[in-house]
């Protein structure tokens, strides 16, 4: 683990997510994150950068491909979604489990965005037949 690795894992263990919006650091904390880790993490800027996931709308080009890919995954309702993968990809640590871009989480950024826009549709899509018990038509 580099320093930077290491100060990632640190925020995420007091509950601060870093992200990044070009060349911004985002951090997102239920609490606001204590002083002496907002200036680490301000001053391990330059390390952290190329190491933080871009931060993605659900429109962008790389969510887009991941959520066609993984839409195909969905099985017909009712029965439950499977793990959704954008890329069949071994799992290696320190990589994402779905695409198997470097990353120091399980998923990307991207991959995690497809994953919550395809469920949403899933779920929207049968909003109505959810409520329905299977079996409950017998006789019908
Ligand atoms: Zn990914």
């Amino acid at each position: 683990m580099t320093p930077a690795q290491r100060l990632i894992a640190e925020a995420r263990a007091a509950g601060v997510s870093i992200a990044r919006d070009g060349d911004r650091l985002i951090l997102r904390a239920p609490a606001p994150p204590d002083e002496d880790l907002r200036r680490r993490i301000r001053e391990a800027k330059a390390e952290l950068l190329p190491i933080i996931p871009l931060l993605v709308a659900p429109d962008a080009p790389e969510v887009a491909w991941r959520a066609a890919v993984m839409r195909e995954q969905i099985p017909p309702y009712p029965r439950p979604a499977p793990l959704l993968v954008a890329r069949e990809v071994p799992y290696q640590p320190g990589h994402c489990l779905s695409c198997g871009d470097p990353i120091p989480a399980i998923r990307c950024v991207p991959c995690r965005e497809a994953v919550a826009l395809v469920l949403a549709e899933w779920r929207a899509r049968h909003g109505t037949a959810a409520g329905r018990q299977p079996g409950s038509a017998e006789g019908s």
